[in-house]
């Protein structure tokens, strides 16, 4: 071993309490994306470590389903607890992996530790509802109740946030998880599972299946899972709603996304460049939130494309794990093959007459000569027939593209098929609210360019950006892994038995009174 050689072991699963690594098995393998080295294997599952792990989580579901409102949320705490306490570990380990900042992957985890605090009140958002006397001597009543297995796909871009859109309160309500992370970063989904064991959930409730199509068809199959609450690109969105339907499961799939914020004349430039920078190459433009293309209504075309091309230029890109205590603005992208589709997109721009005003083609990191870096991308006159335009790159691609009016904007934002998020930059309250009102997008934000929205309400897109009808978290979380059942029930008044409220045969449709 020479003294740059680092140790590759095998990534495995987490099954019944404990990692799993199968002795012989398929594997894929896993990048530090800064520096393109491998630095594991992961194993794939195969169908008898799926069933292996369905039925762990049935068992796990049967013994947390009866444990008490109370001591589910003693559970909870000290998960977020630890987490909180521990949360630099994970960043660490998210980094190394994804290739964002250390202080982006830190960002990732806050704001999924806002879903762990939320479920820790699970049981305001659970109790149901009583309804004393609804006919002469008859009270009705509804519980809910946790589905069973719930199935988890995540997508590579937030391997800890994604999982915990949905894990913390499938968990709370008392189901059993079964988690797919993305074979490209799959070593934060084994932590979280360590540390949910230390919290004191019991065995085979959190379960870890590392894998990729084998397994995701694996959940989509097996009538033991309920649901799938599922994060990636529309078309595998789209093939996961229609099998999971298919199958009678309960499905969210929340797709991809091309979003756009909206300039008018009237708005700080200065802000807007500062947000339009933040919000296209942060995380190296892998967020399914991130701002892909300005509309910038005309004057300010540019003026706007002077300010971010000024910004472009301060940017630092390297290692998202720092170097002599330094933390660069951006790291890599997560693979050499992902580099090079962003890269054929900015090729597809330029061929249809686009003017590449900053080129991230070619760019090289010292001491990284071998990471998948692109650097921040800034295209104008981009023809809106352009792929460049009307597909998601998912890269640091930001572009601007020249409207004559507001209208004109809101027509072009609206004739997209994502729906993901999007962001309108004016100081005119007037227009922003007309913004919100007739814009056909799932998350919106006013002088805000990533409005994921917080904890206690739901994130989810419109059209090809989500299919099916509950968003994530928030309410709809509580309701996607609950069932209700409706109760109605008649009591006899001790002093009455055998009286007038004993109302004998009557074959007629029961009416209240
Ligand atoms: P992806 O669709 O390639 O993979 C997502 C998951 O699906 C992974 O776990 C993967 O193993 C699995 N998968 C991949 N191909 C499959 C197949 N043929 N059959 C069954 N399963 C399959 O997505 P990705 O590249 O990991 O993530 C990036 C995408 O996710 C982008 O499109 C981004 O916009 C989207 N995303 C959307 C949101 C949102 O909230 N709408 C959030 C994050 C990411």
């Amino acid at each position: 071993m020479t003294s740059t050689a680092i140790a590759v072991r095998t990534i495995g699963h987490w099954v019944d309490g404990a990692e799993h690594v199968p002795e012989e098995t398929r594997t894929s393998p896993v990048y530090n994306p800064a520096t393109g080295q491998v630095t594991g294997h992961l194993a794939l599952a195969d169908e008898a470590l799926i069933e292996q792990a369905i039925a762990s989580a049935q068992r796990g579901f049967e013994e947390w389903s009866g444990y008490s409102i109370a001591k589910r949320q003693t559970v909870l705490f000290a998960f977020r607890e630890l987490l909180n306490a521990r949360k630099g570990e994970l960043a660490a380990l998210i980094t190394a992996e994804h290739g964002k900042v250390i202080s982006d992957a830190m960002g990732e985890i806050l704001r999924g530790q806002e879903v762990v605090e939320l479920a820790c009140g699970f049981p305001h958002l659970t109790k149901g509802a009583f309804s004393e006397n609804a006919s002469t001597g008859v009270d009705v009543y509804s519980l809910t109740q946790p589905l069973g297995v719930v199935g988890i796909i995540s997508p590579f871009n937030f391997p800890a946030m994604v999982p915990m859109w949905f894990f913390p309160i499938a968990i709370a309500v008392g189901n059993a998880v079964v988690l797919k992370p993305s074979e490209k970063d799959p070593s934060a989904a084994l932590w979280m599972a360590e540390l949910w064991q230390e919290a004191g959930l019991p065995d085979g409730v959190f379960t870890v299946l590392q894998g990729d199509k084998l397994a995701v068809d694996g959940l989509l199959n097996d009538p033991r899972v309920q649901s799938i609450s599922f994060v990636g690109s529309t078309p595998i969105a789209q093939y996961i709603y229609q099998e999971a339907s298919r199958n009678g499961k309960r499905v969210q799939a929340l797709g991809g996304a091309k979003n756009h914020m909206l300039v008018l004349p009237d708005a700080d430039l200065d802000l807007v460049a500062d947000q339009a920078v933040n919000a296209g190459y942060g995380a190296a433009g892998e967020r399914c939130m991130a701002i892909s293309v300005v509309l910038a209504v005309e004057p300010v075309a540019d003026e706007l494309i002077e300010k971010i091309a000024e910004r472009i230029g301060r940017l630092r890109i390297g290692d998202g794990a720092g170097a002599d205590g330094v933390e660069p603005d951006m790291g890599p992208l997560i693979t050499d093959v992902h580099r090079d589709k962003v890269a054929s997109y900015v090729d597809i721009a330029e061929a249809d007459g686009a003017r590449i005003v900053v080129d991230g083609r070619g760019v090289q990191v010292d001491g990284c000569e071998s990471g998948f870096f692109f650097g921040p991308t800034l295209i104008d006159d981009l023809p809106l027939h352009s792929r460049a335009y009307t597909d998601e790159i998912f890269g640091p691609v930001l572009q601007v593209i020249r409207v004559g009016s507001y209208q004109e904007g809101v027509e072009l934002i609206n004739s997209g098929r994502f729906g993901n998020g999007t962001a309108i930059f004016t100081n005119d309250g007037g227009a922003a609210r007309r913004f919100q009102h007739e814009v056909q997008v799932g998350m919106i934000g006013i002088n805000v360019p990533i409005p994921v929205p917080v904890a206690y309400h739901s994130f989810g897109g419109w059209k090809q950006s989500l299919f099916g009808d509950a968003k994530a978290y928030g309410v709809h979380g509580f309701e996607f892994f609950t069932r209700e059942k409706a109760i109605t029930a008649r009591w006899i008044d001790p002093a009455r038995r055998g009286g007038s409220e004993h109302s004998g045969l009557n074959l007629g449709f029961p009416q209240n009174d």
